[in-house]
């Protein structure tokens, strides 16, 4: 439900959104002319982020990491909303994949398949350097708007809905001490704004319905998530799923896997695996625990490389 009963009485989560990101925009223009740098996957929730930055009238940008690896759908879907925006005057920029600055591809845009190749491994639930190197991209010097919400998974249960991203750490609060920490970390990092990160999934759909707005059609196919596709963080379970709908999609990973081994042997480095199939296998299955242990070891062998 949009109304949470708190201590204080009955609370419209939809104004508590639109109150904070007017709160903020003073702090988004003084930082950038386009004010809010907003973040844009896509997905419903953040079509529920653009709709709540559209009704609060707040300045911003919106921005769509290109990843190659989304589904075509939803590509479609990013393109329609982008020309509906241009009718209102709303900027969302697809923004293209940076350049390998080391490595086998030097000069080249970074890609899933070719992310692999230079760090000798598959994205895995624990080490997602695709998500560093395609998704979380832009924003730098901007005061960002995310569609993130508490009810998605456990692990963001411990986001909040001000935040500064570092590489290593996050700072947040929502009451005036924090406010202030907030504030005075502005150079440290990335500055976030989550204002929908008490909204339900129930809550999201009942928005974005009763706005009329537009969504990804895969959700009416009965996809309840959508993103990368193959992404480790569905488990294999949701690889395998997605490797069903998209058959090609495994090719391409089972290709870029081939690559990989290729270029780790013609390097001398031995593996474990043997074969595309191998490497594929383990992606899928292999315990937290066996692929950290994997990781620790890359580090020590081949001190890390930049992606
Ligand atoms: S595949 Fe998953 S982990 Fe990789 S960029 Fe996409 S969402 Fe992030």
């Amino acid at each position: 439900m949009l109304i949470e009963n708190t201590m204080f009485g009955e609370v419209n989560k939809i104004q508590k959104s639109i109150d904070l990101l007017k709160e903020f925009e003073p702090m988004a223009l003084k930082l950038h002319p386009d004010g809010y740098y907003l973040t844009y996957s896509g997905g419903k929730d953040s079509d529920t982020d653009l709709q709540i930055a559209i009704e609060s009238g707040v300045k911003f940008t919106a921005h769509y990491n290109i990843t190659g690896i989304d589904p075509k759908e939803c590509v479609v879907h990013i393109k329609e909303t982008r020309s509906r925006l241009a009718e209102k005057g709303i900027l969302l920029f697809l923004e293209p994949p940076d350049i390998f600055t080391t490595g086998p591809f030097k000069g080249l845009k970074k890609n899933m398949w070719r992310l692999i190749v230079h760090k000798m491994m598959p994205p895995t639930r624990i080490i997602r350097f695709c998500c560093d190197a395609l998704k979380e991209r832009g924003g730098a010097g901007r005061l960002c708007l995310t569609g993130v919400r508490w009810d998605e998974s456990t692990k963001r249960k411990s986001r909040k809905p001000m935040e500064v991203i570092s590489r290593n750490r996050r700072l947040f609060n929502d009451n005036e001490n924090g406010r202030m920490q907030f504030e005075n970390c502005m150079q440290k990092g990335k500055r976030v704004i989550n204002p929908i990160i008490n909204w339900t999934t129930f809550d999201v759909w009942e928005y974005l319905k009763d706005r009329k707005c537009q969504y990804c059609k895969l959700y009416d196919k009965g996809f309840d998530r959508i993103g990368c596709l193959g992404c480790p963080m569905g488990g294999g379970k949701g690889m395998e799923e997605d490797f069903i709908q998209y058959p090609y999609v495994k090719e391409l990973y089972l290709n870029a896997y081939q690559n990989m081994l290729e270029y780790m042997w013609s390097r001398g480095i031995v593996t474990t695996w043997r074969t595309k199939y191998d490497v594929l296998e383990w992606q899928m299955w292999a315990s937290d625990k066996e692929q950290q242990n994997y990781m620790d070891g890359q580090i020590d062998m081949f001190s890390e490389e930049e992606i």
